[in-house]
């Protein structure tokens, strides 16, 4: 299938390794230009050299640096010579204990989760309206349809980001001029992050990783984690022409994980 997005120009934000990278690799797969960002600098290189082999018609740029950042935002939007297609990332808010998060801890993780990617939506979403076509995939998380306890930044910012976009996505001058948000909800993926969760759980435990991996892709339908690049086809998919009638949804990608019917 032609996703018709070749020569469209992406932004994809944290995206030297995991999540981000995967949702790189789909689109640079299917033809678009790519603005990758992530704080460091040489593996964020790295990553922009490996997707540029991926097509030769396509151009990669970088723009190391925080992206809950303003002026990174900027330089991000500057590297950009049109936005087409904003795939919103940045890390995860720690896990731990209301009890003993201050209200410092509670505005990093809203800017982090929930206000930088409604800047980068404010920034471009109107110029997509005028050209006719705009794609918004925001990585958000499962947490935000069910909540893990000791997750609470990341489910309170991102459940106000999901909040958000549901209105936004239904606005007439959006939707009505094949512009499109929606976000991913991933699972359990075998990234870095979920690696650094289970070497903790196993500090804490005392259980070896592998223990802990097992039990925890056994409780899984699909009985193992997902890969990044199972994540990008399906933000490849939302990004393209066919996909313009899918806005406003959440779509959870994790293996059956999730019990409900709805
Ligand atoms: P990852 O493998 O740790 O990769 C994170 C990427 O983001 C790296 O490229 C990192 O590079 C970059 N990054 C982190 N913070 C950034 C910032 N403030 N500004 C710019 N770049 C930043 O993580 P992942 O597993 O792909 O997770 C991506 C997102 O999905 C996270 O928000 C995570 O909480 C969420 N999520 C993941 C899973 C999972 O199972 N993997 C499940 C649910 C939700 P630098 O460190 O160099 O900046």
């Amino acid at each position: 299938m032609d996703y018709k997005i070749a020569g469209r120009w992406a932004v994809v934000c944290a995206a030297s390794q995991g999540l981000g990278l995967g949702c790189a690799q789909a689109l640079a797969g299917e033809g678009v230009n790519l603005v990758i960002n992530a704080r460091t600098a040489h593996t964020l290189e790295v990553a922009a050299q490996a997707l540029r082999t991926l097509d030769p018609r396509i151009e990669v740029r970088t723009v190391a640096g925080d992206i809950a950042l303003p002026e990174v935002r900027h330089a991000v939007l500057r590297a950009c010579p049109q936005v087409d297609i904003l795939v919103n990332n940045a890390g995860g808010p720690p896990p731990g204990d209301f009890r003993e998060w201050e209200r410092s801890d509670w505005v990093k993780a809203l800017e982090q989760n929930m206000l930088t990617p409604i800047e980068l939506i404010k920034a471009t979403v109107d110029g997509m309206a005028q050209r006719g076509f705009g794609r918004v995939v925001n990585i958000t998380s499962a947490a935000v349809k069910a909540p893990i306890d000791i997750l609470g930044l990341s489910n309170g910012a991102r459940s106000g980001l999901t909040g958000f976009v549901a209105g936004l996505a239904r606005q007439p001058s959006l939707a009505g001029h094949n512009v499109t948000l929606n976000n991913l909800l991933p699972g359990a993926f075998d990234t870095a992050r979920l690696q650094k969760n289970l070497a903790v759980a196993a500090q804490t435990s005392g259980e070896p990783v592998e223990a802990l991996a097992q039990t925890r892709r056994e409780g899984i339908p699909a009985q193992r984690f997902g890969q990044a690049q199972e994540f990008g086809a399906a933000c490849a998919f939302l990004c393209s022409a066919a996909a313009g009638y899918i806005t406003g949804q959440n779509l959870l990608i994790d293996g059956g994980a999730y019990p409900g019917t709805f």
